[in-house]
């Protein structure tokens, strides 16, 4: 039945389901007790007239997280009943908060008119049903979507194969979209894939939720653990259940699926068809996934990257938001992807690139193909919820406005010759798939203020059909006869404010003041006027006439609504067989989005395309970091552009090859070098090592660079870690977190790797912390072999130069100016010759006889330095400082740190580290 009838309110919210004896339960909670029972997991809103009700302990829940008022209404078994409600026009808004807030709701409407219940017995209850389950994996409504982000929802599956092996699987769908893929996830691969994909829910069977793995790696990614039973992880019935969907004999036409794969695609679809209540949405075929086509980014790299939101989780200022320029919302979800999995193809990275740069070349085209782009709205989601039969007259426009906007950039793109074998040839072509009588036909049927709901109607344009036009014509005429009926009561009982109005119980009424009322009694004009209804100032009363009247005019809208109705569904059905022309016009604009949007980047930010090969060259020539660069540049500021070469030839930072030749070493794919970043606090290392890490990703993702120049060999993983991370949230030690990752990366880095570290070792005792960073530098100089940038503020590490051929020292310059320090943000080889941490304390405002007192400490410690071998026992800062300088009558050093700290200006995080400080000075 159609969802979006309107069903009249005459079950009132306000007396149900109350009124019972204690003990006794009404036919009402009756049902709603045992729709509840079938949905254990979710939030029951129980459809009553015109608002979702909630009742027991969803409605505490509910109110709780709602922030809306939580009323009593009767008893059921002796027990008064909790119940609070939400109005339906602002279901959603509501809807959106609960899932958000992680809950799952099951939707539960009124399938039947409340007369038809009525004409079944006084007492019988109106038929209700479950009709759908919201779960953030399986929404598709725009209010309750990312506009820019895809909502996937995904099966992880393990199993094995005939032979025994263990096998992983990922499946994701989204059905907003219809895009479904699988992935075969390798043994240790899972949660880099579930990094990848970021599914907002993540259905697994209930023995693999229970492992800790699974929990913390789908936790991780901020997702919904959806548990369910074994039966949905059926191997016996997979392929045919997803024959079934796609309706064909075999899926070998589209792709070599492992079983895991197929369960998983099987449970995916066993879910979306539980959730939809048997509605099938349209999907498009699975596509297999290699995750090896991907560059490989863990969950940790992608967070500290901030490739999608800041550590802090704001969506501004990640990398994501630095880069996007594109106009449409599926634009935006296409460079999503794009930048969430970069290619190792060098082949299909230089496809990409070559688009960008076709619309870097030609402006005007660029400018033009982004006005049109502007108009285009979220097509692909238009068409899944009418699919899904939930979608209203919009959606239809969205079609249309899609497909002409496809076709108009088509006619720009076929006037630009572009060389026949350009990447974006292919493109024009499927713009102009779906041809162009839909559009033509949508643009007739539909009226230029469209409602949001079909049910609603008015949406089709008069002159479209000669029945719809005769049918509104009959009832506009009602409707003046009933203004020309109104005058004519007022003026044959003699009572000006004589009203006719309309109201779901009563329909047409004539309503005058209780005072006049008696005038009424008297059939004034001849005309019989008889009493419906006593209000509190009002009496309200009906005619013969008016009855009749009524009968036309309702009779006429239902048949204007009903022509309504079907011409929806006739579009709707040419909608569904030009489904994919529409996609693949969609799919194209959506490429062309990214294209254009990147060009422009490129232009705007003076980003250069990158070369990319097979070599294992990683030279980029003034790289900067795209945000902090927009951020300085914000505030008037110039972002310094830096080197790197990190490539296996032997060339050094202030070596200039010929231009375009990757030496021999190069192109073999040698070991990579080790970058060795020393100096002070708030030099830019940090930044340093990030923009390489962004500027391969950039690359491989298919877009320009920020940067004068860069060869990059692909990179077929980047790791990125910092030391000491704040993560005591999660209640690991930070030094554990650093050491859990850093182990990640020496144990997972392969020779193409691409490996940042930034200050590994901070988060233990100094003697400690250098160690590890020693021996970390050996093991990925000899053992990874892979190209390295590694940041420190352990001075000693530098003569480790000296010992392993492929490790450059590089530091920040800084020059120092009447003693304080000025970070020039220069990259520049060699080694730091001091660390500045006094003078960088004193740019931080530390009381100047703490600032002095630290000089003198300094002042010894590099004499007894000088006199004792390097790394021994006797560095410990302060054993030397009090064998140096036992009479010196200053306060313990412990004491002065003490006093030197304001406890109200600490975050809890530089309260520990100052703990840890103290403890230290205090041997
Ligand atoms: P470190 O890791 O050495 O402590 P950061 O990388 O955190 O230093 O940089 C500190 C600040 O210096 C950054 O927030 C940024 O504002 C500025 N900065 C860093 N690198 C540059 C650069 N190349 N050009 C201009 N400003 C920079
Ligand atoms: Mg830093």
């Amino acid at each position: 039945m159609d969802q979006h009838k309107p069903v009249a309110a005459s079950e009132d919210r306000r007396d149900a389901p109350a009124g019972e004896a204690p003990g006794r339960v009404t036919p009402m909670m009756e049902q709603y007790v045992e729709i509840r029972a079938a949905n254990p997991d979710c939030l029951l809103f129980y459809r009553m007239g015109d608002f979702y009700e909630l009742f027991f302990d969803d409605a505490v829940t509910a109110s709780r997280a709602l922030g809306i008022t939580l009323t009593r209404r009767g008893k059921h078994l002796g027990e008064d009943i909790s119940m609070c409600g939400v109005p339906i026009h602002a279901a959603d808004d509501y809807l959106q908060k609960l899932i958000a807030l992680g809950y799952r709701v099951a939707v539960c409407e009124q399938t039947e008119d409340p007369a038809e219940a009525r004409r079944r017995g006084g007492k019988s209850v109106v038929r209700r049903a479950v009709t759908r389950l919201v779960t953030p994996g399986t929404i598709t409504e725009e209010r309750l979507l990312e506009a820019g982000r895809n909502n996937f929802l995904a099966a992880l599956v393990r199993t094995s194969t005939s032979s025994g092996a263990p096998e992983h699987a990922l499946a994701w769908v989204d059905i907003s979209t219809g895009e479904f893929r699988t992935a075969d996830a390798g043994a240790g691969g899972t949660a880099a894939l579930l990094a990848r994909v970021e599914p907002r829910e993540v259905l697994v069977a209930d023995r693999l939720a229970a492992e800790a793995e699974v929990r913390s790696a789908v936790d991780q990614i901020g997702a919904a653990l959806t548990p369910l039973p074994a039966a949905y992880f059926d191997g016996g019935s997979a392929e045919t259940r997803l024959c079934g969907f796609f309706e064909v004999k075999s899926l070998e036409a589209f792709g070599n699926f492992t079983r895991a794969e197929l369960i998983a695609g099987a449970a995916l679809l066993a879910y979306v068809e539980k959730t939809q209540v048997s509605k099938r949405p349209r999907l498009e075929p699975p596509r297999r996934d290699l995750p090896s086509d991907h560059m490989r980014l863990d969950a940790a790299t992608r967070a500290n990257l901030e490739l999608f939101r800041t550590i802090s989780g704001s969506r501004s200022g990640s990398l994501l938001a630095a880069i996007d320029r594109t106009c449409t919302a599926a634009g935006a979800r296409l460079l999503a992807e794009r930048l969430a999995s970069p290619l190792c193809d060098p082949g299909a990275i230089e496809r990409r690139l070559e688009s960008v740069q076709l619309f870097v070349n030609r402006p005007a085209l660029r400018a033009d193909v982004r006005v049109a782009l502007a108009a285009v709205p979220d097509t692909v989601r238009a068409l899944s919820r009418l699919g899904l039969d939930r979608g209203g007259p919009r959606d239809l426009d969205s079609i249309r406005a899609g497909l002409e906007a496809g076709r108009s950039i088509q006619r720009r793109l076929v006037g630009e010759q572009i060389a026949p074998g350009h990447p974006l040839t292919p493109l024009a072509a499927e713009l102009a798939q779906a041809g162009d009588t839909l559009a033509e036909n949508l643009a007739e049927a539909l009226d230029a203020e469209l409602p949001l709901l079909k049910r609603d109607g008015g949406f089709v344009r008069r002159g479209f059909r000669g029945e719809l036009d005769a049918v509104r014509a009959l009832r506009d005429e009602s409707r003046r006869v009933i203004a020309a009926l109104q005058a004519r009561y007022a003026e044959a009982c003699g009572i000006k404010g004589l009203k006719i109005r309309h109201n779901n119980m009563l329909g047409y009424f004539v309503e005058v003041g209780a005072g006049h009322a008696p005038a009424l009694a008297g059939e004034p004009g001849g005309v019989a006027f008889f009493h419906r209804q006593t209000m509190a100032g009002a009496m309200r009363f009906s005619t013969a006439e008016l009855a009749e009247l009524e009968q036309e005019i309702s009779g006429a809208a239902e048949r204007a609504l009903a022509i309504e109705l079907r011409v929806f569904d006739e579009l709707a059905g040419a909608v569904a067989a030009a489904e994919a022309g529409i996609r693949a016009c969609a799919a194209a604009l959506a490429e062309l989005d990214v294209a254009a949007g990147l060009a422009e980047l490129a232009v705007a930010e003076e980003y250069v395309r990158p070369r990319i090969d097979g070599s294992s060259a990683f030279r980029i020539e003034g790289g900067r970091h795209p945000i902090v660069e927009q951020a300085l540049k914000r505030s008037g500021q110039r972002f310094v552009g830096n080197d790197s070469d990190l490539g296996a030839s032997a060339d050094g930072i202030a070596v200039d090859p010929a231009p375009g030749s990757a030496t021999e070493t190069e192109a073999s794919g040698g070991p990579g070098k080790v970058w060795l970043i020393t100096g002070p606090n708030m030099a830019g290392k940090s930044t340093f090592l990030r923009q390489n890490a962004l500027v391969a990703i950039l690359a491989q993702a298919g877009s320009f660079v920020p940067a004068r120049a860069a060869h990059i060999g692909v990179c077929d993983a980047v790791f990125s870690r910092v030391g000491a991370a704040d993560d005591l949230a999660r209640g690991r030690s930070t030094f554990m977190v650093e050491m859990v990752e850093t182990a990640a990366i020496l144990n997972q880095a392969g020779p193409r790797a691409l490996v940042i570290l930034d200050e590994i070792g901070r988060g233990t005792a100094t003697f400690d912390g250098l160690s590890i960073a020693w021996a970390a530098i050996e093991h990925l100089h000899e053992v990874n072999r892979c190209r390295t940038l590694f940041a420190t503020h352990y001075h000693e590490l530098t003569g480790l130069a000296a010992k392993l051929p492929r490790l450059v020292n590089a530091t920040m310059r800084v020059k120092e100016w009447k003693g304080d320090v000025v970070f020039l943000h220069e990259v520049v080889p060699g080694a730091a010759d001091r660390s500045y941490g006094i003078q960088v304390a004193k740019l931080a405002g530390l009381p100047s006889s703490v600032v002095r007192r630290a000089r003198q400490v300094l002042d010894s410690l590099e004499r007894s330095d000088r006199s004792r071998p390097r790394l021994t026992v006797d560095d410990l800062p302060l054993f030397a400082s009090r064998a140096s300088e036992p009479t010196e009558a200053a306060p313990h050093p412990a004491l002065a740190a003490l006093a030197a700290i304001n406890p109200d200006e600490l975050s809890p995080k530089e309260a520990l580290e100052r703990l840890y400080e103290l403890k230290r000075l205090g041997g």
